[in-house]
């Protein structure tokens, strides 16, 4: 174990990143080390650099390595590890996608079919950068890939920069898509055309969406959101209040209302008006807003009486991760599915982070 590898370390809000050296972990059974060649700054990144919520609380004074977006090859494979979690023969070199948290499948939780809030998901990630397995989080030149942690093989056509995203936001759109059953002839409402909301309106499409009808306000986003399939935007540089959003999505649904809203925007202040968009019985996702502290005044009676249904969805399950990259797969001819992203340098990463809290880029991508 003399090898060692880079890494970026994280000490809290407002204080720069620091690159270090850390050891490569020889993988135990089960486990692999992936050599990471890609890994984005996700919003959520950004919620914790800037302490947003109490997320600030996710430093350690030793540091940490953050970020979670990303994609590699197989560096090393632990005891036993022959496949992939779908059967493909896995071996060093192969490119592959993976789970960074790590559901136990043995709590009370993850018996009742919900690993995806399986409380122990995320305890690999937060221990110290100086004790095995070193490698936690993405801004680093290694991961360590627990036995726990479901890993695809990547298709030859699909591209790095493709994949990237898709161990958070694709797979998670997936899974809340199937959360709230999005079904044929379904009408869906996207509320914001960021990254999440332009992958839910193509998996939404696909899953048989009757309209797919995404509120935004950005050119360039409501552009992609319509070769990702949208049928039609509500403009809120056009119609500029809740209630003249509402009108529009009730009058763009026959009058009825949306059989299910996804709130992807990030900003807990959607929330309501999202809900008011729904027709009677109808289903509202919730992704976007991640971290605790972000209350909402919401109508408990206007619930009631339209049987309203609210899932809140954080990660995902396995599976999805392995329908998204067979999604990506399925679709790379036909839709834009290759990201726009800014590169960046693992030493670059303080710039990365500054310039996209900034807007001065959409996605900030670090190559190792
Ligand atoms: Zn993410
Ligand atoms: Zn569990």
């Amino acid at each position: 174990m003399s090898e060692k590898g880079r890494a970026a370390l994280f000490f809290g809000p407002g204080k720069q990143m620091e690159i270090t050296e850390l050891p490569v972990p020889d993988p135990e059974a089960g486990a692999l080390v992936v050599k990471i060649t890609r890994a984005n700054i996700c919003g959520s990144d950004l919620h914790i650099w800037r302490g947003d919520g109490w997320l600030g609380a996710m430093a350690r004074p030793d540091g940490r390595v953050i970020g979670h977006e990303m994609t590699g090859y197989v560096h090393s494979l632990g005891e036993g590890v022959t496949t992939d979690w779908a059967g493909q023969s896995l071996a060093e070199g192969d490119r592959v996608v993976y789970q960074y948290f790590a559901p136990c499948m043995h709590c009370r939780t993850c018996v009742r079919h919900m690993p995806a809030a399986c409380p122990h998901s995320f305890k690999v990630l937060r221990g110290k950068p100086n004790k095995f397995p070193y490698f936690r989080g993405a801004y680093a030149d290694y991961f360590y890939v627990t036995p726990q942690m479901a890993v695809y093989k990547v298709p030859d056509k699909v591209t790095d920069t493709m994949v990237a995203g898709v161990n958070c936001a694709l797979a998670q759109v997936v899974y809340g898509l199937e959360r709230v059953h999005v079904n044929v002839g379904d009408n869906v409402v996207i509320q914001g055309a960021g990254g999440l909301g332009v992958y839910a309106t193509a998996v939404a499409k696909q899953r048989g969406a009757g309209k797919v009808i995404v509120v935004d306000g950005i050119d360039d986003r409501l552009d992609l959101a319509r070769r990702m399939g949208a049928d039609d935007i509500v403009d809120f540089r056009v119609h500029d209040t809740p209630e003249a959003r509402i009108l529009q999505v009730k009058e763009l649904t026959g009058g009825y209302g949306a059989d299910v809203v996804c709130e992807l925007v990030g900003r807990s202040q959607v929330i309501p008006e999202g809900l008011r968009m729904l027709g009677l019985g109808g289903r509202y996702l919730e992704i976007g807003t991640f971290y605790p502290g972000s209350p909402v005044e919401i109508d408990a009676g206007g619930l009631v009486t339209s049987n309203l249904r609210i899932e809140a969805v954080a990660a995902y399950d396995a599976v999805s991760l392995h329908n998204s990259v067979q999604f990506l797969e399925r679709n790379l001819e036909t839709l834009p599915l290759d990201q726009m992203l800014v590169d960046y340098s693992l030493e670059d990463i303080n710039s990365a982070f500054e310039d996209q809290d900034a807007g001065k880029v959409t996605r900030a991508s670090i190559v190792m």
